[in-house]
């Protein structure tokens, strides 16, 4: 029976953080939506890899070549959405977009191609071994706001020069700046079909999820994480998990403090806090403990907080009402528990209703929910340890392992305190830029996350491995078949002292045996 009664059409809103403009609204994804996406580009993916490879880098070229032309415009589409200032768009987000291409261009040929498995086991020598790099198929990707243009853009590429199609969910905050991906690499040569976003929240990442993709990268918090792996468990589905972090920075005690505590600032403070690789936990040694906390709280106070868009603005707005809220509650915490606010601690309205000042507090203890907690927003919290072991284990003490900086003027000092901590990835005297060097892989261990995204691991993430054998000698049984007995039993046996014994007199009595099986019956 027809009703009047109508769904409403979800909508998704897109804002600029900093003035609360509404930028353009765009119908949500439904179930439906997402389901008829996967099956246009499933049905679009052979014909994508049948092109081969020199094909695919010669879109990537033309694709690097259109975003470079077109980089102003990316990177203010980008800050209009996200709010982080014009310059951190164009050096975070289009210039590590633009070396990914690079890499690509230049490497997925040798990552890619196929590779002889030669074989060390005498019974098996007369096989050729070959691993195959197959793409996956169709992969959706799911991703956050807060690097909009570069998370998913990596990872697409990674996806479409192995050959697969992909489906890309974007954050509800920020899907101006993935349809302006789409419309790049539809203009480089990528199909429409093989590449398409679909505008939607949580619920349309959730229909992503259940509809029939072959592999999952997904980039976002530990909770929705952790409702991903149990979801992809059901159905075995590959998931690459990008998730949440806390990364330590250990200042020790030959570091200097005027270097350090720039990169302390900027590492805290940067995108107003919100990358997954922010200095979210300060740990100096006592010896410096003072003057490396006044020096921050210094610097911090020299930053320019505003509008991304003007071009002196160092720190923007954070992304939401919620995010600030977030931020609040463990400033509010950490004071509450005996912390030293040096800098900040407070919410700037007359800026806007995102703006939170950047924060430096003093004799935090791992009590306080902003030394355990993401707290994703502008706030550095510091604390003095007495030597390097007490060093180490502070920063292990932390459910998240994304990354960890160490800071020393003895670089293989810190190369051996960088070994020690748990992490995916760890710098000695640099914080964040490891996000940009496209050759390395990211990714995170502990509640961070599975996988690895970029460089040559992100790109064997977007393939399946098939292993190719093929036997040079068509004609002849393999001895290890049917029509057993003791005699074969002992030149097995001859065989195994052959290869495996210590002695070479007992290898070539092995030897001697094993020859017998050259004139063993078969069936
Ligand atoms: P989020 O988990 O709220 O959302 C991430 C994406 O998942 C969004 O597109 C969202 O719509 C979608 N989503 C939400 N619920 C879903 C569900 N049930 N099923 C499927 N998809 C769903 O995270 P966020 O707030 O957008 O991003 C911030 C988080 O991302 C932080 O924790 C940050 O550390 C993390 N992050 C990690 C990395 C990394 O590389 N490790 C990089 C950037 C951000």
């Amino acid at each position: 029976m027809a009703t009047d009664l109508q769904i409403p059409v979800r909508r998704i809103v897109s804002v600029n953080p900093a003035t609360g403009e509404v930028l353009r609204e765009l119908a949500c994804a439904g179930e439906a939506d997402v389901f008829a996406a996967v099956a246009r580009a499933r049905a679009a993916q052979a014909a994508w890899a049948e092109l081969g490879l020199r094909h695919r880098i010669a879109v990537l070229r033309e694709f690097q070549g259109k975003l470079h032309a077109r980089k102003s415009e990316i990177a203010a589409a980008i800050t209009g959405e996200v709010g982080k200032p014009l310059v951190e768009s164009l050096v975070t987000e289009v210039l590590v977009v633009l070396d990914a291409a690079r890499f690509l261009v230049d490497r997925a040929w040798r990552v890619l191609r196929d590779e002889p498995i030669p074989h060390g086991n005498l019974a098996t020598k007369l096989k050729s071994g070959w691993l195959v790099r197959e793409p996956h198929g169709l992969v959706g990707i799911i991703s956050p706001w807060n690097y909009p243009f570069s998370i998913p853009a990596t990872e697409t590429l990674a996806a479409l020069v192995a050959g697969n199609a992909v489906v890309l969910k974007p954050s509800e905050l920020t899907p101006l700046v993935a349809l302006e991906l789409a419309s790049l690499l539809h203009a480089s040569g990528v199909p429409e079909e093989v590449f398409q976003v679909v505008v939607g929240d949580g619920p349309a990442g959730a229909a992503l999820l259940r509809s029939p993709i072959d592999k999952l990268v997904f980039t976002g918090s530990v909770a929705t994480g952790k409702r991903i792996a149990a979801a992809a468990a059901e159905r075995l589905l590959p998931v690459v998990l990008e998730l949440g972090g806390k990364d330590p920075m250990l200042v020790l005690d030959d570091a200097n403090v005027d270097v350090a505590s720039s990169a302390a600032v900027w590492g805290a403070f940067v995108n107003a806090g919100q990358a997954c690789l922010s200095v979210e936990r300060g740990y100096v040694h006592r010896s410096l403990y003072e003057s490396f906390a006044q020096a921050c709280a210094q610097k911090t106070k020299q930053l320019r907080i505003g509008n991304g868009m003007h071009p002196n603005t160092d720190v923007g707005p954070m992304i939401r009402e919620q995010q600030v809220q977030i931020v609040e509650s463990h400033v509010e915490d950490a004071k509450a528990r005996g912390a030293r606010v040096l800098a900040g601690g407070k919410r700037l309205p007359e800026l806007g209703v995102n703006f939170y000042a950047p924060t430096v507090l003093a004799d935090v203890t791992h009590d306080m929910r902003i030394m355990r907690e993401e707290t994703f927003g502008p706030v550095l919290p510091l604390m003095a340890f007495d030597n390097d072991d007490e060093a180490v284990r502070m920063a292990n003490d932390s459910e998240y392992g994304l990354a960890a900086s160490v800071w020393t003027r003895d670089s293989k000092r810190g190369e051996r305190l960088a070994r020690r901590i748990h992490a995916g990835t760890v710098m000695v005297n640099d914080v964040i830029s490891c996000f940009g060097i496209s050759e390395a892989p990211h990714g995170g261990v502990k509640a961070s996350g599975l996988g690895r995204t970029h460089g040559r691991f992100g790109l064997e993430e977007m393939v399946r491995l098939k292993y190719l054998d093929v036997d040079r000698m068509p004609g002849m049984k393999k001895v290890w078949w049917h029509g057993y007995g003791e005699s074969f039993r002992r030149q097995m046996e001859g065989f195994l002292d052959m290869q495996f014994a210590r002695g070479l007199g007992m290898r070539v009595r092995g030897a001697f045996r094993a020859a017998g099986v050259l004139r063993r019956r078969q069936l």
